[in-house]
C-alpha cells in the first residue's frame, strides 16, 4: 500500500539525512512546506496570491491554508506511490487534516521518530568545531582532532565554533521542539502508528530500520 511517511526528530537528530536516503532509495518525493511556501511566493495562482497577502502582512499561515497547499502539491502524479512529509503536520489541527487527506488519496500514514536523547544532541552541537581553512568538521566528544583544537590538515590553525552551537541556543531549540512536537508524537502513539528508531547509531543503521518499518506496515 502507498504511504505517507511523517519523519520526526529533534534539531540535529539527522532527520534530513534519512529523508534524503528514503527519497533516493524508495523513490518517494519529499514534500516540504517550507520549500512550497518559498516556491508559491513567485507563482501566479489564486492559492499563491492568497498566501502572499498573508505572508506580506506578517501573519501566520492558517492550518487550513497550509493543508490546501499540501493537498495541491500531493495530488500530482509523482506522489501517487506515496511521499515523505517535512514540516507538516505541525499542529494537532493539521494532523486531522492530514488524516482526511490520506483517506482521500488512499495512503496509509506512518510516523517515524528518529530518537536521540537530548543530552547527546547537546554534545553533538556544543562539541562541534570546524577548520576555517578547509571546513573539516570535528567534535570534541565524538570526533576529536589528533591535537587539541587544531585541524589535522592545518596544524597551525585553531579550530572554531559556530556562534549558534552554544548550550543556551541549543537548549532553547530543544525546548521549542519538545513543546511543538510532543502533542504530535502522542497523537500517533495513541493510534499505534508511531515508530521509534534509535537515532544514536550511524545513519546507515538508522536507515535500515526506517526502511524495514516503511516496507512492513502494510
Ligand atoms: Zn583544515
Amino acid at each position: 500500500m502507498s504511504k505517507i511517511i511523517i519523519l520526526m526528530g529533534a534539531p540535529g537528530a539527522g532527520k534530513g539525512t534519512q529523508a534524503r536516503l528514503l527519497q533516493e532509495r524508495q523513490g518517494l518525493p519529499q514534500i516540504s512546506t517550507g520549500d512550497m511556501f518559498r516556491a508559491l511566493k513567485e507563482a501566479q495562482t489564486p492559492l499563491a496570491e492568497e498566501l502572499r497577502v498573508i505572508m506580506n502582512a506578517g501573519r501566520l499561515v492558517p492550518d487550513e491554508l497550509t493543508a490546501r497547499v499540501v493537498k495541491e502539491r500531493t495530488s500530482q502524479p509523482d506522489c501517487r506511490r506515496g511521499y515523505i512529509l517535512d514540516g507538516f503536520p505541525r499542529t494537532t489541527a493539521q494532523t486531522e487534516m492530514l488524516e482526511e487527506l490520506a483517506g482521500e488519496q488512499g495512503h496509509q500514514l506512518v510516523a517515524v521518530l528518529v530518537d536521540v536523547p537530548f543530552g547527546m544532541l547537546e554534545r553533538r552541537a556544543t562539541g562541534r568545531r570546524h577548520c576555517p581553512i578547509c571546513g573539516e568538521i570535528y567534535n570534541v566528544h565524538f570526533k576529536p582532532p589528533a591535537v587539541d583544537n587544531t585541524c589535522d590538515l592545518h596544524p597551525d590553525t585553531q579550530l572554531r565554533q559556530r556562534a549558534d552551537d552554544n548550550p543556551e541556543t541549543m537548549k532553547q531549540r530543544l525546548v521549542t521542539y519538545e513543546r511543538d512536537t510532543q502533542p504530535l508524537l502522542d497523537y500517533y502513539d495513541r493510534s499505534g502508528r508511531l515508530h521509534r528508531v534509535d537515532g544514536t547509531r550511524d545513519p546507515k543503521a538508522i536507515y535500515a530500520d526506517i526502511e524495514r518499518i516503511v516496507m512492513a506496515s502494510e
